[in-house]
């Protein structure tokens, strides 16, 4: 049986773009093994968002070259005139992201077995938690971002498409994701509440989740759906920064106050979490718009902040601003920035003890009778069980930290 394996880098957005790479060879014949270990196919998804990340993606192609005789490059590097591209070897097939659906084609015949290939090869592979990619491209041209240039304009899947592709995934939990989520069906006149409305009165079992939102086209309706247990209260509503200085040189299409709108609203929802992307250092931030950022960050209950140190990426207009952030000053603030949010994220999780949420149980804990769950409030959970428990959905008491993790307890009646 041939066989290929996976690893990717960088957002979400990628992971459900691996996903249905995956799919689609399994469902044609081919075994999929860890990265790592030899395989016919080897393939490495891209990620360009900073210089750093596109270095690791170049180094995890010379990797692969090193344990398959075929290297596929995909994801924002293999999109690319330049970068990642440029430094992986030329014995690599290039499989730009909007033609994935093509990977058997492009690796060749030879490995599929004969008949076996499936037309969109969506096979249950993961029946917990499953990313359905269903909006791709972004015209927002943030500054900072690549993203624009090597994934072309917004366009996104129909309600008809993503209906059929949630309910041939066949998992307990369909995380809804894109590289412009809030955009979905502006194209069309339609908006990412329509879709959610749709998806939940169609389906019967599936909860859904939303992946990174950005602030700027995010329906507020979608606040109402929450209602629905079914939507998980959680928003990872996406800020890079809390002055309106720099928002503005960043283009984000937003202002704090739109930002912080959005997060009054979510904290109506009961139990609702908060998760965001904040970013440092950015051409021209000063220590006051540090601060205002920090400021912002202390009173407002995010339950976890990924932070990213700003990154010159050629070919955007924030590569060209001047005053370009000393670095010693850059890590210094991110150093501040991550100890505290490694605070807000305790204290979220100390709030949260006592209640009582559904948890999707996920995969075998490291820890020996323990199975990693995820809360519908997006808390990593530990739940005694083994693998036949895998998929269910359960209410859960939570009960106490356990290193980064909460101790749950099934409510009665499980
Ligand atoms: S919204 Fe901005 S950061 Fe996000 S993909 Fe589009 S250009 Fe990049």
């Amino acid at each position: 049986m041939p066989s290929f394996s996976i690893h990717t880098l960088g957002c979400r957005a990628n992971q459900a773009d691996s996903e249905q790479l995956a799919q689609i060879l399994l469902g044609a014949g081919f075994q999929e093994v860890a990265f790592g270990q030899p395989a016919d196919c080897q393939i490495v998804n891209t990620c360009t968002v900073t210089r750093e990340a596109d270095r690791k993606s170049a180094q995890m192609v010379r990797r692969a070259a090193r344990l398959g005789e075929q290297v596929v490059v995909t994801g924002c590097g293999a999109a690319q005139k330049g970068g990642t591209w440029q430094r992986v070897p030329s014995t690599a097939l290039r499989l730009p992201p909007d033609q994935r659906d093509q990977i058997l084609e492009k690796i060749g015949a030879r490995h599929c077995p004969s008949g076996e290939r499936l037309e969109r090869g969506w096979l249950r592979r993961d029946r917990a938690r499953a990313l359905l990619r269903i909006q791709e491209g972004c015209d927002q041209f943030c500054t900072f971002c690549i993203v624009p240039y090597v994934r072309g304009r917004a366009r996104s899947q129909t309600r008809e498409w993503v209906l059929q592709n949630v309910l041939e995934l066949g998992a307990s939990e369909v995380v809804l994701s894109g590289i412009h989520l809030s955009a979905w069906g502006r194209e069309r006149g339609e908006d990412l509440a329509d879709l959610v409305e749709y998806l939940l009165q169609e389906t019967r079992d599936i909860r859904f989740r939303l992946s990174s939102v950005e602030p700027d086209l995010f329906p507020e309706r979608m606040f109402e759906l929450m209602g629905d247990p079914r939507l998980c209260p959680h928003l990872h509503l996406v800020l890079q920064h809390a002055s309106d200085r720099i928002l503005e040189r960043m283009h984000r299409g937003y202002d704090l106050a739109h930002y912080d709108g959005l997060v009054q609203k979510l904290r109506q929802v009961p139990g609702a979490s908060l998760t965001t992307d904040l970013m440092v250092g950015f051409p021209g931030e000063t220590d006051q718009d540090f601060e205002t950022m920090m400021g912002y960050v202390r009173r407002t209950p995010f339950a976890r902040i990924h932070v990213f140190p700003y990154s010159q990426r050629p070919g955007t207009a924030a590569a060209r601003f001047p005053a370009q952030v000393d670095e010693a000053i850059l890590q210094a603030r991110r150093d501040r920035l991550l100890r505290l949010a490694q605070r807000k994220q305790v204290a979220f999780q100390r709030e949260n003890l006592g209640t009582v949420r559904e948890a999707l149980i996920e995969s075998e804990s490291e820890r020996q009778g323990w199975m990693k769950a995820t809360s519908d409030n997006f808390l990593p959970l530990l739940l005694r069980g083994g693998p036949a428990m895998r998929g269910l959905r359960l209410r859960c008491r939570l009960k106490r930290r356990w290193g980064e993790q909460i101790v749950a307890v099934p409510e009665e009646g499980f």
